[in-house]
């Protein structure tokens, strides 16, 4: 099966349905997305459904350069902004509520705090990631409610699909709390992506290629992935540094996440495909630290495979004779 042109055209010539692709012909020009730390917690932190976190976080390793407790929404917006517009000439934003439980606090607390990034001048748009356990219907109300005149996204950690791995690293929620979040959130029309690891020591290739599927299945609009990797100052490096698993290579993350991204349907956008922190902050693997490389080695591995988002998808669905019309399903933009 050749790499259909109506997909290449509509990505812009990548192999993938990229984000970043998605953001320009929506807003007609480039858009950044700004991390933002408000004084939220973490129910699985503070005790409410667990104590210590999930075993690979620390919340330092997303948290804005420039931060300090106690900022508002608009100096940390602002802050940000003159860095971008100096470094890559960024006009337009999206305000993203990254670190912590994005929706744990009280109703009016929320509120203020979204309406105020949006009402900051080149605010086009918010992205609020949270638990799937931490969505309650007057929280996914708000959020639908703000989505009617802006372009919102909700960015549900799920990290994998299997129980035992959230067992595993602790994460206090399993796979049916995501499902009740999704359909609760589908139900009200929100733009939905989920966040992915790839690469947990006690997972099998097989079990992490299951959830492309599910994710077709449930009709995800995005999904954020990456590599398992190691940040100081958690659970997992003292396990890692105990020598009990060993971390997927550069070449493996690739393999695997291209073999991922076949299974996908092309009407997710991809919103993220490796992750990276503070160099400072990063046990291992190194290679992680190096983005740019990491993603030239996916374009190569699906060049030389001449594969693309959906080739095994779109496969098993015409033999399946079932015929997607991927040319008439409309993306969420
Ligand atoms: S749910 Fe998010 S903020 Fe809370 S411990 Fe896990 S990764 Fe950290």
């Amino acid at each position: 099966m050749n790499f259909p042109v109506d997909l290449k055209e509509r990505w812009g010539g990548r192999r993938y349905n990229s984000f970043n692709h998605v953001l320009k012909e929506t807003f007609h020009s480039r858009v950044d997305k700004l991390s933002l730390r408000m004084d939220f917690t973490c129910p699985n932190r503070d005790g409410t459904v667990t104590v210590g976190g999930c075993i690979y976080c620390n919340n330092a390793s997303h948290t804005p350069r420039g931060y300090h407790p106690g900022m508002s929404v608009k100096e940390q917006i602002e802050q940000g902004m003159a860095a971008l517009r100096q470094r890559r000439g960024a006009t337009k934003f999206i305000a993203y509520f990254q670190s912590y439980t994005n929706t744990y606090g009280p109703l009016s607390k929320l509120e203020r705090l979204y309406r105020a990034a949006l009402d900051v001048p080149g605010v086009v748009g918010l992205s609020i990631a949270t638990r799937p356990d931490c969505v309650a219907d007057d929280v996914l109300d708000l959020i639908a409610d703000i989505s009617r005149s802006v372009y919102v996204w909700l960015e549900l950690g799920l990290e994998s699909m299997h129980d035992k791995t959230l067992q595993w690293v602790n994460r206090g929620h399993g796979l049916r709390e995501f499902l009740d979040a999704v359909e609760r959130s589908k139900a009200r029309g929100l733009r939905l992506c989920a966040h992915l690891i790839l690469g947990f020591p006690y997972e099998s290739r097989g079990e992490m290629l299951q959830t492309p599927m599910l994710l077709n299945r449930l009709e995800i609009n995005g999904v954020k992935l990456h590599n398992l990797h190691v940040i100081k100052h958690t659970v997992l490096e003292k396990i890692y540094r105990s020598g009990a698993f060993t971390l997927l290579s550069r070449e493996a993350y690739v393999s695997l996440l291209v073999d991922f991204l076949e299974r996908l349907s092309p009407t997710i956008t991809i919103h993220r495909l490796t992750g990276e922190t503070y160099r400072e902050l990063t046990v291992a693997p190194v290679w992680s630290l190096n983005k740019i490389a990491t993603l030239n080695a996916i374009q190569k591995k699906l060049d030389e495979r001449d594969s693309w988002q959906g080739k095994v998808y779109l496969r098993r669905a015409l033999m399946e004779s079932q015929p997607t019309d991927v040319a008439s399903q409309e993306l969420m933009p």
